[in-house]
């Protein structure tokens, strides 16, 4: 990690990472603030140029961030709701399991059953957001464990390419990337929430960036080719959460 430093682009603060990156990154985190790696070489005026060219980028970006947060501190808790697969489950906290247990969640038909231990009913009004959220979170990442090995062994052969590898991660600003040198694709845990053709085009869609790096022409002819209903899927997924 190079040094960090914040400036006012254009009205929005932005923090400055040099960093040893190829080129420059542009990030917009969970609680909506802005980061930018750069080279060391690349001077701070192209940055700002950068930057205010992708101001509407980043202001949807940001909007979608602070929303998600919202509807999960909403939802998040005995009798809210979540979504998994494109289905809203409604949350039933229950304090069955052993002390100190990690909570479980499982889906029953239209209930998420969230199973906390027993000590956390007894011991008061603790907040219990922080671990239907991290029960949530485990069974997201089981649900895309099961789903996407079949995605890619579909896809795969289908494309002529091969990811070298996948693993998922919390992500903020995007769905999915693609290292285009070593081949392999990172998912975004929050894919879980969406249906799954949403789910699917986004493997695809990283799957094309073996085949194309950029957002060109020709990428998109690759997408429509592979994966025709992209567009619907793209705007599934960047609709603003559902409560
Ligand atoms: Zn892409």
């Amino acid at each position: 990690m190079g040094t960090a430093k914040c400036i006012d682009i254009g009205g929005v603060a932005v923090t400055v990472v040099r960093k040893r990156v190829r080129r420059v990154n542009l990030r917009v985190r969970q609680d909506g603030s802005v980061f930018v790696s750069a080279p060391a070489r690349v001077p701070l005026s192209q940055i700002e140029e950068f930057v205010l060219a992708h101001r509407q980028w980043i202001e949807r970006a940001r909007q979608r961030a602070l929303a998600r947060e919202d509807a999960r501190r909403e939802g998040l808790r005995d009798g809210g709701h979540t979504h998994l697969l494109g289905r809203t489950l409604s949350i039933r906290a229950v304090a069955d399991l052993p002390r100190r247990r990690r909570p479980r969640a499982e889906a029953e038909g239209d209930v998420l059953l969230v199973h906390v231990s027993r000590d956390v009913a007894t011991e008061g009004a603790q907040d219990l957001a922080p671990l239907i959220g991290a029960a949530v979170e485990d069974l997201r990442r089981q649900e895309l464990e099961e789903l996407l090995p079949a995605m890619f062994e579909r896809h795969e052969p289908l494309m002529g390419v091969h990811a070298s590898g996948w693993r998922l991660r919390r992500m903020t600003s995007r769905w999915g990337s693609c290292n285009v040198r070593t081949g392999r694709i990172t998912l975004n845990t929050e894919l879980a929430a969406h249906p799954v053709p949403s789910i699917e085009s986004v493997v695809v869609h990283e799957l094309c960036h073996l085949l194309e790096p950029s957002h060109n022409a020709r990428f998109h002819a690759l997408m429509d080719r592979y994966c025709p209903a992209w567009r619907e899927a793209r705007r599934e997924l960047d609709a603003p959460p559902r409560t």
